[in-house]
């Protein structure tokens, strides 16, 4: 069985209940799926820094 890892290139965090669909790919949370295009944090409180690599 494959696990379900977030599309968002330096996100870590597994597709859970929330996760959303885009593009044919599966994103941990809205701010992934919109590639923190205005800064969304992401939604795992579990210290995922994707949201700084995709701003920078
Ligand atoms: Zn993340
Ligand atoms: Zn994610
Ligand atoms: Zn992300």
């Amino acid at each position: 069985m494959q696990e379900k890892k977030c599309a968002c290139q330096d996100c870590n965090c597994q597709l859970g209940e929330t996760a959303v669909m885009k593009d044919g790919k599966g994103y941990c949370c809205q701010g992934c799926a919109e590639h923190h295009a205005h800064g969304e944090p992401c939604a795992s409180a579990t210290g995922c820094e994707c949201t700084k690599s995709a701003h920078g």
